[in-house]
């Protein structure tokens, strides 16, 4: 299959041009200007670009599609409180998980995302199955997955710091080598780059995962050349429990263990210092940036514009939809751009939106290890391209597209998308399933609710404000 987008806007080093961009199976075959004779080929068909602009697709570069069932409904609370309420009320069925994956996708897609990472919550006893119709989902629809099952070997509460209180801990209903040989399993099984599916290593994060499951991931991932994710120094008690647990940083942690590299992305990266970013660069791992969840969870503001200047590769994640509560990648790129603004007097640094648009693109694709592949408009890469109506109220009047797109509030933009030279969304609708029957399961399935207790919050809270230094004035 080969089809020309004519007459479209694309962005060059100067501000925009108006090109014909052929597409040949998978791959872009050709960028010209308007009309060439190059663009009068043999192509099946023709797409009408006219007053559209042409970008890649961004990269939703951290999420759990799963907390989609829980969004709107997690008080304000701090990640480690509110991560017990998200456990306590976990969705359980694996129609569940296809659910939310399909929803996550959908909502991906229609912000400019082609391709998302699922650091994907288990099932306990379906993990393989609970993988299974994660992938299930993402191949119907047509998003390229990279799917980082979630592990971890150690029990929630010891996510939390001691202090000075000495606790015992009840063991992680799995053990360490259980969950590694599931993770060969997933790998044999789902681990399929030619069809758009990924599995990463995705330990999630040193606050309650064993040196022995990172060695475990570090060797999976080096067999078979997996990228590798993890949750990194989200929260203040994150850096805290590392100083208790290793005597060092966290990022000093991995890095002697050699969890690092240009295939490692780490999501948030709210509380490191100077030396710690000195190792992000020298290493090439990518952070990813949650800004919203940040703020909903009231974990911190990432220094962004450090990790820019000291050479470190940013993209941006939603991050799971009961942290965020969205999945609309567009509104964390402009909220990842312009928190910073507020931390930096210098507004020579501060990230412009073109910068941010290629964090969300290039960068997303780096993090994964594809910059060969994905996030840019270049003959020989991959067609995973996003065409937005700039005739849309929201990008009106015409100034910089670009400019709008990031800072302004756009509402339903995306006109079309393809993934791997496939259609995925048309005339701003999903192609390949029906939306309307996702509404229905989605609304059949849930219900309207307030006020639930979360057992396992009521027996961390008191420890956790003590440990942080939270007095109780009653
Ligand atoms: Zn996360």
């Amino acid at each position: 299959m080969s089809f020309l987008i004519q007459q479209v806007l694309m962005p060059v080093d100067q501000g925009y041009a108006t090109v014909d961009v052929d597409i040949e199976a998978d791959r872009i075959t050709a960028i010209v200007p308007q009309n060439s004779p190059l663009s009068r080929g043999n192509q099946s068909f023709t797409v009408k670009g006219q007053n559209k602009l042409l970008l890649p697709g961004f990269v939703n570069a951290h999420t759990h599609s799963s907390e989609m069932w829980q969004r709107g409904i997690i008080p304000p609370l701090p990640l480690e409180l509110w991560l017990a309420e998200l456990y306590d009320f976990t969705p359980l069925e694996l129609e569940q998980v296809y659910l939310s994956a399909l929803g996550t996708a959908v909502e991906t897609l229609l912000s400019g995302g082609t391709s998302v990472v699922d650091h994907l919550v288990l099932i306990p006893g379906q993990e393989i199955e609970t993988v299974a119709a994660a992938v299930r989902a993402y191949q119907e629809i047509g998003i390229r997955a990279f799917i980082g099952p979630l592990i971890q070997d150690e029990a929630l509460a010891k996510g939390i710091p001691d202090g000075d209180t000495k606790r015992e801990h009840e063991a992680y209903l799995r053990s360490t080598s259980e969950t590694l040989a599931l993770m060969q399993e997933m790998i044999d099984q789902f681990h399929n780059p030619e069809a758009g599916v990924n599995i990463l290593v995705a330990p999630t994060g040193i606050q309650l995962c064993s040196e022995a499951l990172f060695e475990g991931c570090i060797e999976l991932s080096d067999r078979y050349t997996l990228c590798r994710h993890a949750h990194l120094l989200e929260t203040k008690a994150q850096k805290l429990l590392a100083q208790e647990k290793y005597g060092c940083s966290a990022v000093e942690y991995l890095n002697r263990i050699g969890y690092l590299n240009s295939r490692t992305s780490l999501a948030h990266c709210v509380w490191l210092d100077e030396a710690d970013i000195k190792i992000l660069a020298e290493t090439h791992s990518t952070v990813v940036h949650n800004p919203l969840s940040n703020l909903r969870l009231g974990s911190g503001i990432a220094p962004i514009l450090k990790y820019r200047q000291a050479g470190v590769n940013v993209t941006f994640g939603c991050d799971g939809a009961a942290s965020n509560d969205s999945q609309d990648l567009l509104e964390a790129i402009k909220m990842g751009s312009l928190l910073h603004n507020t931390t930096e007097l210098d507004y020579h640094h501060w990230i412009t939106p073109r910068q941010a648009i290629k964090m969300a693109s290039f960068g997303g694709a780096k993090g994964l290890n594809l910059a060969d592949e994905l996030g840019s408009l270049m003959v020989g890469k991959k067609a995973d391209l996003v065409l937005y109506d700039l005739t849309n109220l929201s990008l009106l009047p015409r100034t910089d597209p670009i400019g709008l797109l990031v800072l302004g509030r756009p509402t339903n933009v995306v006109d079309s998308v393809w993934v791997n030279g496939e259609q995925v969304v048309a005339d701003g609708k999903i192609t390949r399933i029906d939306t309307d029957e996702l509404r229905k399961e989605l609304f059949e399935r849930s219900q309207w609710m307030v006020n639930r207790q979360s057992e396992t919050v009521r027996q961390l809270e008191s420890h956790y404000r003590r440990v942080m230094g939270l007095l109780d004035y009653s």
